[in-house]
């Protein structure tokens, strides 16, 4: 120890504070024994040792538990407060070293000997600059560190001794305890004041990260509070909008509805999340229209609703009876195959497919079904779908995007149990964007689509309990759509059937359609056949109906017009509503024609006839086709050209003569298609005419494939062509003798109208439809041959070596 003097003072034990030179602190004291020791000093010079315990959980701290140094605190003023304890206002003075190892207790309080511990350190220029830069500092320090007063860098400031500097701050700082009291300990003036700067430093390094940090949190929060106002705000606005009377919001509405729809979990669910999303977002968004749509779409759907489906069989054919006249056997199975159904309570068996030409009532015997059976209908043609998208929609992505046709469909259907008809199968096209057939199978395949996936619905829908029925003209499609199907064929109406459909269907259908009352409108039996037959040629009665409609339209108006108060319409004065006749009835020839056969086509809208005409000009022994001819039937030509070549002296040809001779084939442009092998028969007889110049009967019209030696093939739609050769007006048809067994399926009139002649060689054919017979040719320098082969053609046929087998 140096040689101040000593001084023995009373001790007061300090928790949780270090106090300072020249700082003046309120304390709150509690212990018994520093009670005392203030009521000691306050009856003397109310100087009392200020020291700091090293722990401040101890209750009553001895020599060790205190640190070695403290200051000589007055006391300024003492309070004693009403629960015993006291408080007293402290001025910091000197800093003492404690001699701990003479700790007394004395009267029941501590006593202590120390020594006043002077402070050193050199006071120059560079300890004044440190103390201005540590008041600046202290200044920045405030700024962050909200929790100390401002006066209190007013204090500092007005301060220029260096310790008081490093003093005041020091006692301000929010170091740790043992910090503090190094900092009194510190008796080196510059060197405390750095420590105060480092520590300050180090604080305010710490302060500015938290106050970034806190105004990054504060700016975010007033963000999303913001957000909340606003959203909160447009809710408000919404509701004084959008509420309805009984005042629930829309998106309450859809929830209520989506509960309300029964629909299957997953979609339930699906609809539930794009609600959530549609009531965090701007009512007014881009995005809230799609979800938006989604959820109408998801509630329009039938999920649970179905129709009562009928059951009575006989009621079934009564419908189809009074919808459709004659279709007797299509009737039948359609009967049959709902029997089955109502047995097996499926949809797993063939879907029904009605092929046949336009306007034989495909589209309406499905809707007949659909009413046999008490299901709803929608229709939904594939002609031109070439997309899959189409069929299975688009997914949502997609701007615009929606559901399938197909889901369309079970939409305006309204029930999951519909009547689904699906018109024109055969007309589905298939490109690079994906083939629509692959789905469609899907849909028609009861093991899949009980689980449809539709990409804009994304939950899967269930079509097992739709009755699905297609349409379609010909069998031309994929074969493993075909595969599903069950074909039922109509193949036109003969000209007694449509009479029969448009006086008990078509007529009052109209006069109903346009508003006509009963008996304004008469049209008679022979003005309907004269409609069949001058104004129409079709194998159904679409046409037949539009030019009722014309009649009904002008009655109407003359009706309307005050000209008329009711019209009949007679075959005289049919023109009058219908204008210029426009076919001839009966194409038959004015008379036989050398070269000119009728041949009979098969094509998508029914039977045609089809004129073939051939002429023998100068040449060089070729036969030609002129005019765009298929491929098929100039094999055809073809295959004639050799036939009869091979055959020339049976039919009385001078091939030496024909080498001379061209021989071209014509079939004028008309609205049937120039192709097919069926012409062959009436090629061969068409080119034989024309070389031999016997003409060809005028009332024949013939169909069959030939083969080089002769033999006629059979051919398919044989009804169609039987009906458009009684159209015609022909009266007699060669068929191919392996078609007579399709005969028990033609209509009883036809066949009584026509003469019908099944052949098997072309021979037949030639020796029916040449109005004579063609002399053999006698080849000069073999006379002896000629007489003895010549007289029958048919033996010379079997000598040419045909030896196709029966
Ligand atoms: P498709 O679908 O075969 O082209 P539609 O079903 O559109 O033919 O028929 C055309 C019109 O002819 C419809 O008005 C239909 O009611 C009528 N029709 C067709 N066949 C009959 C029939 N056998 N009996 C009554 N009306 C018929």
């Amino acid at each position: 120890m140096s040689d101040t003097p000593v001084i023995s003072l009373p001790v007061l034990p300090l928790r949780d504070i270090v106090v300072f030179p020249h700082m003046i602190v309120p304390l709150f004291v509690g212990r018994e024994k520093s009670i005392k020791a203030l009521e000691a000093v306050m009856a003397e010079d109310k100087q009392i040792i200020l020291v700091t315990q090293k722990e401040a959980a101890l209750e009553d701290p001895d020599a060790s538990g205190l640190y070695g140094m403290g200051t000589i605190g007055t006391i300024l003023q003492l309070l004693k407060l009403p629960d015993g304890a006291v408080k007293v206002l402290v001025e910091g003075g000197e800093r003492v070293a404690l001699n701990t190892d003479a700790l007394q207790n004395e009267n029941d309080y501590l006593v202590v000997e120390a020594e006043i511990a002077e402070q050193f350190g050199d006071l120059g220029a560079e300890t004044a600059a440190l103390s201005r830069a540590t008041t600046q500092q202290f200044e920045q320090y405030i700024k962050l560190n909200k929790k100390i007063a401002s006066e209190v860098l007013n204090a500092v400031e007005q301060i220029d001794e260096a310790d008081k500097i490093a003093d005041m701050i020091a006692s301000h700082l929010a170091v740790k305890i043992s910090e503090k009291q190094e900092l009194l300990e510190n008796l080196d003036i510059h060197a405390r004041l750095e420590r105060v700067f480092g520590y300050m430093e180090g604080e305010i390094g710490a302060l500015q990260v938290e106050k970034r940090v806190r105004n990054r949190v504060k700016r975010q929060m007033e963000k999303t509070q913001r957000e909340y106002y606003l959203n909160e705000q447009m809710k408000a606005i919404q509701k004084e909008l959008g509420e309805n009377e009984d005042g629930v919001n829309e998106l309450d509405e859809i929830e209520t509805q989506l509960k309300a729809a029964k629909m299957p979990k997953a979609a339930l669910e699906k609809g539930e999340a794009e609600l959530k999303k549609l009531r965090n977002m701007g009512p007014m968004s881009a995005e809230a229209t799609v979800v938006r749509n989604y959820l109408e779409w998801i509630l329009a759907l039938p999920w649970r609703k179905s129709s009562r489906l009928k059951k009575d069989i006989d009621a079934a054919r009564a419908v189809l009876d009074a919808d459709h006249y004659g279709l007797d056997k299509v009737k039948d199975r359609i009967v049959e195959f709902l029997a089955v159904q109502q047995r097996t309570k499926t949809m797993k068996g063939p879907i029904l497919c009605l092929v046949g030409p336009p306007g034989v009532g495909k589209t309406s015997l499905g809707k007949s079904i659909a009413k046999a059976t008490g299901r709803n209908y929608v229709r939904m043609a594939l002609g031109g779908v070439r997309d899959e998208a189409e069929i299975r929609g688009h997914r949502r992505t997609y701007i615009g995007s929606m559901p399938g046709k197909v889901l369309q469909g079970m939409k305006k259907a309204g029930t999951k149990n519909p009547l689904f008809l699906l018109d024109e199968v055969d007309k589905l096209g298939a490109d690079w964007r994906g083939d629509p057939t692959s789905a469609l199978l899907e849909v028609l395949d009861p093991a899949q689509n009980n689980s449809f996936q539709d990409h804009y619905l994304e939950v899967d829908f269930d079509l097992s309990n739709v009755m699905f029925i297609t349409t379609a003209n010909t069998l031309n499609m994929p074969q493993p759509l075909m595969d599903r199907m069950e074909i039922i064929r109509l193949s036109g109406y003969t000209e007694d059937e449509k009479l029969e459909i448009a006086k008990r269907h078509l007529v009052s259908k109209q006069v109903k359609d346009h508003g006509l009352k009963d008996g304004e409108l008469v049209i008679s039996d022979e003005a309907l056949r004269d409609v069949i037959r001058l104004y129409t040629r079709e194998a159904g009665v679409r046409n037949l109906e539009r030019e009722i409609a014309k009649i009904a339209r002008k009655t109407v108006t003359a009706i309307v017009a005050g000209k008329a108060t009711s019209v009949t319409v007679t075959a005289e004065n049919l023109d009058d509503y219908l204008g210029v006749k426009r076919f001839r009835f009966g194409e038959v020839e004015d008379q036989d024609q050398i070269g000119v056969t009728t041949g009979l086509a098969w094509t998508e809208v029914g039977g045609e006839l089809l004129n073939i005409e051939a002429v023998k000009v100068p040449g060089k022994g070729k036969v030609t086709a002129t005019g765009k001819l298929g491929d098929v039937m100039k094999e055809s030509i073809q295959a004639a050209e050799f036939f009869i070549k091979s055959r020339a002296q049976s039919y009385g040809i001078d091939l030496e003569e024909l080498a001379k001779h061209d021989v071209h084939v014509h079939v004028p442009e008309g609205a049937t298609p120039k192709d097919g092998p069926s012409a062959g028969v009436g090629m061969a007889t068409s080119i034989i005419s024309a070389i031999s110049g016997i003409e060809v009967r005028r009332d024949v019209a013939m169909t069959g494939e030939i083969t080089l030696r002769g033999r006629v093939l059979p051919i398919g739609g044989l009804k169609e062509k039987l009906l458009a050769a009684q159209r015609g007006g022909l009266t007699t048809v060669l068929i191919p003798k392996d078609n007579e067994k399709d005969l028990a399926d033609i209509p009883d009139n036809v066949k009584s109208a026509l003469k019908i002649v099944p052949v098997a060689m072309v021979d037949e054919a030639l020796s029916a439809a040449l109005v004579r017979e063609p002399v053999p040719f006698a080849i000069s320098g073999l006379p002896d041959m000629v007489t003895e082969s010549g007289p029958t053609v048919a033996e010379a046929g079997e000598n040419s070596g045909d030896i196709v087998a029966h």
